[in-house]
Order: structure tokens, then C-alpha cells, then sequence
């Protein structure tokens, strides 16, 4: 196998989806795709989620790749679309379109003629994408009297719902009701932490990601928590293995000194890959299923870890970096920076193998 590799369970995913389905039973799903799925391979994510109702992206070049390998589930830009060309894309492709500014209705109204169907963004308090509660009504109304349109779906979107502590959440769940709950249009709130933390925003449709790919996105619970199962497991070798007298330095800077004789592997796998420079002395890694600790800097394209612990390793012995029984969210953690990022920054070094679904790794 190449390495280092990043493998794709496909049987996780649908689990996930599963679990989502228990959480939000009567809501429909749009399994959030943008970022490649974050990294995991839209293309083969959409076919592995059959089941969901929809697919959501953020821009129009992405809806236009799911499009071209044979994706025909309805599927909404999150960011809409930024020009006239890109709308008669969505247009022509049957794309539908979140609306967020009062130009990309001009250039709808401009169309001679089309049958859209849009989601239109209120910011209840994201501060970023939306038209606000005050301006809601005037939109609306536009909308519903414009003749290029067919069906409308109203959403808001959460800053916080990954911290149940913070007040913010609910306050914006009851804001967007009060709003639109006499309307007739379907509604959309929930993300992956909505639809796990808060019940009063599942609504018609939920918007899941990162709970898909089987990691928490809430800071009360973990993915074991969650019964969610990590879709990918990143996967290297090790290079070679020394032992390093006591009192010598590891790495680029010197930043760690052995404090005894000590083994330590050299792994193929650094920030050339995607795994993050900045996870630090002490970051876990496994090695032949032990756990060994990060010890030096992230190189471009090698780790150095201490296998005090591990038993016998030599060269070629596999190691995974996160994924199963080593949680992404762990490393992300370690590292200063969350799961999303982990997985979308994976370079094209990574090899990607899918299984599950009948697929053998
Ligand atoms: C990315 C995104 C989601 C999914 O968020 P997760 O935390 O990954 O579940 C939902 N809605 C919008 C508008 C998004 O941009």
C-alpha cells in the first residue's frame, strides 16, 4: 500500500448517517460536501449517501463536479452564486441556490426566464452571510413575487452550537421562530452540533458535516460519546528506528532532547501531507496499534516519535496518524486547531483507498 494513506470506511459514513437519521427523525437531511466532503471525496461520498435527501456544497464549481460524475440529488450552493454566469450555471444544471443579498435577486430578476429553487439566508447572528430580521419581511416578499422563482426554503445558520454553555443558540433558535414560523416554507437551522445539541432547531431540514465523518462536533461530547465512527483513518510507515544516545537533540531546532538512551522512529508522514507543524511535543501517534508521542518538530515530510513502550518496531510497521482508535478531534486538539481543518488540508501526497459497501480496501 503507498503511503501515507488515507482510508475512506464508506460503511462509517452510512452509519453516521444513521445516527443523524435517530437524532432528526422527521427532518429532512442535506449532507453537507463542500471542501471535497471535507476532504473525504465528494464524488464518492454523494454515491455512498443515497439516502440523503439532498446534498449541500459551498460554490457552484462543486455542485458542477457531482453534477459531471452522474450526481442527479437535488443539491444547494451554500454561498449561493457570485455572478450571472455562475447563475445560469445553476440554471442549466438544476442547482439549487442559498440568497443572502439583495443583488443576486436582481440578476434572477434579470433572467428572461427559469424555475429556481432558492434558500433564503437570515443571519439571526452568525454576522456573516444573510439578510437581517429587519430587512426579512421586504425580502420576502420580493421573492415570493418574483416569477423566476419556485420554491423557497428560509435558513439560518449557528456560531455556537458547539458550546451548549453559551446562551447564544437558543436565543437565536427562538429569534428565527418567531420570524418565520407563521410562514408556509420549509425551514433549515441545524448543523452537525445543532441536530445533536438542540432539538427545537431540527425542523425540515438538517445540514449535517462533520458528524458524518464521524467526529464530535461538540465540545461536551466525544465521538465514542456519540456512537459515531471516523469515516477516515489516515495511515503511514515507519522509515527507521534508532536509539538515540541520552542528552541528543531531535529535529529541526533541537527542541527536544533525549533524556535517556532512547528508540525512536522516523515516520513518513509531515506538513507536506497535511499533518499539522504545529502539533506539539507529546502528540499521540500509534504504532503497531501502541501509542508513541510526537517528540521534535513536524518536518515536511517525516515525524519523529518516541517508542519507549511500543515493544519491537522496525521499518515498514504501520502507524496511524488519526482515524480509528485515534480520534481526529484528539489531534486537532493537540495541535491548536479543529477537525475540519485536518481533514480538508491533506495534500495530494495522501493516497486515497475507499472501502466498505462492498469495496475491500
Ligand atoms: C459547513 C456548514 C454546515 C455543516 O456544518 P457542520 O458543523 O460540519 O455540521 C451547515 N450549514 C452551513 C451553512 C455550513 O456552511
Amino acid at each position: 500500500m503507498p503511503y501515507p494513506t488515507a482510508t475512506i470506511d464508506l460503511s462509517a459514513l452510512q452509519h453516521n448517517y444513521n445516527i443523524v437519521k435517530q437524532y432528526a427523525p422527521s427532518a429532512k437531511v442535506a449532507a453537507m460536501l463542500k471542501a471535497n466532503a471535507y476532504g473525504h471525496g465528494a464524488v464518492q461520498v454523494a454515491k455512498a449517501l443515497d439516502a440523503a435527501d439532498a446534498f449541500a456544497v459551498a460554490r457552484v464549481e462543486e455542485a458542477m463536479e457531482l453534477r459531471d460524475n452522474d450526481i442527479t440529488k437535488r443539491i444547494v450552493t451554500m454561498a449561493g452564486f457570485l455572478d450571472a454566469e455562475e447563475l445560469q450555471i445553476c440554471v442549466e444544471y438544476n442547482i439549487d441556490v442559498v440568497i443572502h443579498s439583495h443583488w443576486q435577486l436582481d440578476l434572477i430578476d434579470a433572467l428572461s426566464s427559469a424555475s429556481l429553487n432558492i434558500w433564503l439566508k437570515v443571519d439571526t447572528g452568525m454576522g456573516r452571510l444573510g439578510f437581517t430580521p429587519e430587512e426579512f419581511e421586504d425580502v420576502y416578499a420580493r421573492v415570493k413575487a418574483c416569477k423566476q422563482i419556485n420554491e423557497m426554503i428560509i435558513l439560518t445558520h449557528f456560531p455556537d452550537a458547539d458550546d451548549i454553555s453559551k446562551p447564544t443558540t437558543d436565543r437565536q433558535v427562538k429569534a428565527f421562530h418567531d420570524l418565520v414560523n407563521h410562514l408556509p416554507e420549509a425551514k433549515s437551522l441545524a448543523k452537525s452540533a445543532g441536530i445533536i445539541a438542540f432539538p427545537d432547531s431540527h425542523c425540515d431540514w438538517v445540514r449535517p458535516g462533520l458528524m458524518l465523518y464521524g467526529v464530535s462536533s461538540v465540545n461536551h461530547k466525544t465521538t465514542a460519546d456519540l456512537n459515531l465512527k471516523p469515516v477516515m483513518t489516515l495511515r503511514s510507515k515507519v522509515i527507521s528506528t534508532r536509539t538515540l544516545p541520552e542528552g541528543h537533540n531531535v529535529g529541526y531546532g533541537g527542541t527536544y532532547v533525549c533524556p535517556e538512551a532512547m528508540p525512536i522512529a522516523v515516520i513518513a508522514c509531515g506538513y507536506g501531507d497535511g499533518y499539522p507543524r504545529s502539533a506539539p511535543l507529546g502528540t499521540q501517534v500509534l504504532v503497531n496499534g501502541h501509542r508513541a508521542v510526537l517528540i521534535g518538530r513536524v518536518s515536511m515530510d517525516s515525524i519523529v516519535v518516541d517508542i519507549r513502550g511500543c515493544g519491537e518496531v522496525k521499518a515498514g510497521d504501520e502507524v496511524v496518524l488519526w482515524g480509528n482508535d485515534l480520534p481526529a478531534e484528539e489531534i486537532a486538539k493537540a495541535a491548536g486547531t479543529i477537525a475540519y481543518e485536518l481533514f480538508c488540508r491533506l495534500t495530494k501526497r495522501v493516497k486515497f483507498v475507499y472501502k466498505g459497501l462492498g469495496i475491500r480496501a
